[in-house]
């Protein structure tokens, strides 16, 4: 069946989400150091992120709400400092302008304009990238993630809110990401064609059934593909 729409998944798809969760744990690191030397003694930044994880585990009511986590996560390490009015505010502006700072793969810039030229595109992400302040939101007609939606990949229910956004049947609908359980299993359960962007060459896990339908090395070779299957009409 023809696809008429993609969905695609941001963090590690388009750009690589360790060196900038990195810098935004820094920044922050940095900042508590400058103006909250106390708090950045308590909670230097490996003690921050087992803070975080305890946050995760214990609130599974905010696991489609990582910007929630994190802000907890500060109001926590500030209230066993015994500081309570936090600077949540300043402190989220800090980690979120760091974490968007993002290097974009160079094949990706260069396949969504060749994906959006022919194809609508739907960002569908667990995690709090601003497409905005990346300056690639023109390329986007919908933008959906799981803080909104209420609920996380790999639940089929997220893929149904981009498909019914981009008001494409989800058989039509090719889903693209790096993750195996996240993006492949779960828009395959949700009725969608499949993508991975394999960019190690990683063996398919067998535990989570069958492969996707296509295992890509990077974006190029995904619209290759596309490309390949509906061929541009000719000019007149
Ligand atoms: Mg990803």
């Amino acid at each position: 069946m023809q696809i008429l729409a993609l969905t695609l998944d941001l963090d590690d798809t388009l750009w690589p989400v360790l060196p900038a969760l990195e810098r935004a744990d820094q920044a922050v690191d940095a900042w508590l150091r400058q103006h909250h030397p106390e708090v950045a003694r308590a909670w230097p930044i490996t003690a921050m992120r087992e803070l975080r994880a305890r946050v995760a585990a214990e609130r599974l009511d905010l696991a489609h709400d990582f910007t929630t986590q994190r802000q907890l996560t500060l109001q926590q390490a500030f209230a066993a400092c015994g500081v309570a009015a936090a600077p949540i505010e300043a402190l989220w502006e800090i980690y979120f302008a760091a974490r968007n700072c993002v290097e974009l793969y160079p094949d990706s810039l260069p396949a969504l304009e060749r994906i959006t030229a022919r194809w609508p595109l739907a960002s569908l992400t667990n995690g709090n990238a601003d497409l905005q302040r990346i300056g690639i939101h023109a390329h986007f007609a919908h933008q959906v993630c799981a803080r909104d939606s209420g609920v996380a990949k790999p639940d089929p229910r997220i893929f149904l809110v981009a498909a019914e956004r981009l008001g494409v049947a989800p058989q039509q609908i090719l889903h693209v990401g790096d993750d195996p359980a996240m993006d492949m299993a779960g828009a395959r359960d949700a009725g969608l064609r499949t993508a991975w962007i394999n960019r190690d060459a990683r063996p398919w896990p067998p535990e989570l059934g069958p492969p996707p339908e296509l295992d890509l090395r990077d974006m190029t070779a995904l619209v290759d593909w596309l490309e390949a299957q509906a061929p541009a009409a000719k000019g007149r």
